[in-house]
C-alpha cells in the first residue's frame, strides 16, 4: 500500500498533516528517510518509523455497520454500491469485507473485517452462531408457527432447518417477529415463512453471536468494534 495511505490510517493526520511529516524527511522506511508518500511500502514487512518511533500499523480491522437497504454484501458489484463503497478510504485500503451476506433489501447488522480467521470461524456451519432478525410478515404469525420453526420447516429445495426460534411481538395482518437461526442458508429467514404461507416484508438483522446492533447507528453508518466486543467474538 502507499506509504502516505498507511501513515493517515495509522493517525497521522490528514493528508496535509502527512505530507508535512513526510516533507521534514523523520519518516524513515527500512532506515532510509522517504519523504515521497507515493511509494508502495508492505507494513508487515517493511520496517516504517516515524521520529524513530515503529509505527504502530494496525493489521486488522474489526467494522459493525447498519446496512441499508439497496446495497450489496459484496467487496465489488457490477451494477449496485457495495458495503465497502460505504467506508471511508482509511478503512477500505485496509480491504475488509463482508462476514457473510444480507440481502439486498435486508437492513442491519454487519460486519466488515479483513481478520479471515474470524470470518471462517463466524461462518463455519459447525459453530452454530446464533443470528436475530428482526422482521414485519404479511400475515398474521401464529404459535403454531412458532413451533413449526422450533421443529425445523422444510425449505422449497426440500432442506429441513434447524431449530429456530421465534418470538411474536405482534400479531395482525401485519405481525412482527424476532427470529433467531444458527445456519444461514440463502435467503433462510424469508424462505422459513414462505414454508408456512407467509411473505417477510422487512427485514433487519440485530444480533450476530455476541455482536449487538448499536442503535445509535444510522442506516448507512458504521463504527469500529470495541475492543471488548472483538474479544467477545474471537
Ligand atoms: N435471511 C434472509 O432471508 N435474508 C437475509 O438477508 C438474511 C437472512
Amino acid at each position: 500500500m502507499r506509504l502516505d495511505k498507511l501513515l493517515a490510517n495509522v493517525g497521522y493526520g490528514s493528508r496535509k498533516d502527512v505530507k508535512k511529516i513526510l516533507k521534514d524527511g523523520v519518516v524513515k522506511v527500512n532506515q532510509v528517510i522517504a519523504k515521497d508518500g507515493k511509494i508502495q511500502v508492505n507494513p508487515t514487512v517493511d520496517i516504517i518509523t516515524i521520529y524513530g518511533e515503529s509505527v504502530n500499523y494496525k493489521q486488522f480491522i474489526y467494522l459493525m455497520m447498519n446496512k441499508p437497504q439497496g446495497v450489496i454484501s459484496a467487496t465489488e458489484d457490477y451494477h449496485d454500491k457495495t458495503v465497502i463503497d460505504l467506508l471511508d478510504i482509511e478503512d477500505a485500503v485496509l480491504n475488509p469485507f463482508p462476514v457473510g451476506r444480507l440481502d439486498k433489501d435486508t437492513e442491519g447488522l454487519l460486519l466488515i473485517t479483513n481478520d479471515g480467521g474470524l470470518a471462517h470461524k463466524l461462518l463455519s456451519p459447525k459453530k452454530h452462531v446464533p443470528k436475530t432478525y428482526f422482521a414485519v410478515i404479511n400475515g398474521m404469525v401464529t404459535e403454531s408457527d412458532v413451533e413449526a420453526f422450533h421443529k425445523g420447516v422444510i425449505l422449497d429445495d426440500g432442506y429441513e432447518t434447524k431449530p429456530g426460534e421465534l418470538k411474536i411481538l405482534k400479531s395482525g395482518n401485519h405481525s412482527d417477529i424476532e427470529l433467531t437461526i444458527t445456519e444461514g442458508k440463502f435467503h433462510q429467514v424469508k424462505r422459513m415463512f414462505e414454508a408456512v404461507g407467509k411473505k417477510v416484508i422487512y427485514l433487519k438483522r440485530i444480533t450476530m453471536g455476541p455482536l449487538q446492533l448499536d442503535e445509535n447507528l444510522e442506516l448507512g453508518e458504521y463504527r469500529e468494534l470495541t475492543e471488548e466486543e472483538v474479544e467477545q467474538l474471537k
